[in-house]
């Protein structure tokens, strides 16, 4: 999807009108400063003379010639002054002045999601700590992102990435009393507190009592630093969900997700490096919009290469407001196809890396009983299942595959 941004008038809408592109750019909007063919146009204005305002007005009309159905937004001085002039036009759906500038990207996201961000959206929210729970307990550190993948409405819905305060966050984390906690937030790869990263933030938690696992993370976040720093934690649980989404490299460039296939797996292979036996689990979707069945392809021989021990697959589905939304959609039995073989390797991939733990000893964190067994994850992230009632943290030996995971038995 493309966008432009038509700048009249002084330097200073030119800098401002940069910066918009940026912000396009961040978005996933292909952009341009050129009146050409586009989707979107916003068209920054100018009212230093009676003649800017007459080309501002005309630039319009010149929008419309070159992109009939394109949508257009007007900022700048000559909407400030005569916003009722630019309001009534065709094609026009938005008008905001010269004051507003740094909110034109917001109001264009509320427009096209009908979701407002307000200035208390871009702060963290402290919360009180809810009471853990005896078994698993998440633990939130970020919220918002700044990602924009192409086909998330999330940071629309929640605003931009804020985090909470490292001692605020290590403080809850070292006097959980779960058996385990998951450090959680929306986007955890971008956590900050001033200089201190998830790295910092992990290293402030290495003598937690509960067994510590992150939540999802961008695979860009992994660097020897951070995986250092996670082995400096007493009970650290080798696990790490990196969020994939294709393995092609053209269908990833058009979900605006910044990596290559070859780059993600250096990140596998450096995981690896310092955790031999770590779950690597990822998401991928699913026929996404103009993936072709080569694209396909080339994500399940990728996710073969990762050997993920588990896949958390998903059917491509539009939400409106987000820039995928405009791309055309595959055909239903198309995505539904592609699904049901990604779930199928994934299934492969997970028997296969589970059938290295059979006769090893795990450790177990019990979660529910079920017909008979008590049932739990492993540091690694297997369903274990084990026979009896048992509460708390086991030792187990696996034993052989059973259910979705492996039958082990106490030690
Ligand atoms: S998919 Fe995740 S990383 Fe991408 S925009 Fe949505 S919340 Fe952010």
């Amino acid at each position: 999807m493309k966008a432009v941004v038509f700048t009249l008038g002084c330097k200073v809408n030119g800098v401002e009108s940069a910066s918009l592109l940026h912000g396009l750019k961040e978005r996933g909007w292909e952009v341009s400063d050129e009146l050409v063919p586009a989707d979107l146009y916003i068209l920054n204005t100018c009212a230093v003379t009676a003649e800017a305002e007459k080309k501002s007005r005309q630039a319009i009309a010149r929008i419309r010639a070159a992109a009939p159905h394109a949508r257009i937004a007007v900022c700048g001085c000559a909407a400030e002054r005569t916003p009722e002039i630019f309001a009534g036009r065709e094609g026009v759906f938005l008008v905001t002045g010269a004051r507003q500038k740094g909110e034109v990207l917001d109001l264009l996201d509320a427009a096209c999601t009908g979701v407002r961000i307000d200035e208390a959206d871009k702060v963290y929210d402290e919360m009180p700590a809810p009471q853990s729970p005896k078994t698993r307990a998440f633990i939130k550190i970020q919220d918002g992102c700044n990602n924009f993948c192409s086909y998330c409405i999330i940071p629309y819905l929640r605003g931009r990435s804020r985090s909470r305060g490292l001692q605020s966050a290590a403080a809850e984390i070292l006097s959980c009393t779960a058996e385990e906690a998951v450090i959680t937030g929306i986007d955890v790869s971008s956590y900050k507190d001033g200089e201190k990263d998830l790295a910092d933030l992990l290293l402030a938690v290495k003598d937690a009592k509960c067994r510590i696992r992150l939540g999802s993370l961008e695979a860009g976040v992994i660097t020897p630093r951070l995986l250092e720093a996670a082995k400096q934690i007493q009970d650290f649980a080798p696990h790490f969900h990196l969020s994939l989404q294709s393995g092609s490299d053209a269908v990833l460039k058009k979900m605006n997700r910044h990596y290559t296939g070859e780059e993600f797996l250096a990140r596998v292979e450096l995981i690896r490096q310092h955790f031999p036996d770590a779950a690597v689990t990822t998401d991928i979707i699913a026929g996404f919009p103009a993936e072709t069945e080569e694209d396909f392809e080339n994500t399940l021989a990728l996710a073969r290469r990762a050997a993920f021990s588990q896949i958390h697959c998903f059917a491509y589905s539009r939400r409106t407001g987000t820039v995928a939304a405009k791309l055309p959609d595959l055909a239903p039995q198309v995505k539904k196809q592609r699904l049901h073989r990604l779930m199928e390797l994934s299934g492969q991939l997970r028997a296969e890396y589970e059938g290295r733990f059979v006769g090893k000893v795990l450790e177990l964190v019990s979660e529910e009983q079920k017909g008979g067994y008590t049932v739990g994850y492993s540091e690694n992230y297997i369903r274990l299942y084990v026979p009896g009632e048992a509460h708390g943290r086991l030792k187990v030996r696996a034993l052989r595959p059973f259910e979705d995971g492996l039958l082990a038995e106490r030690v």
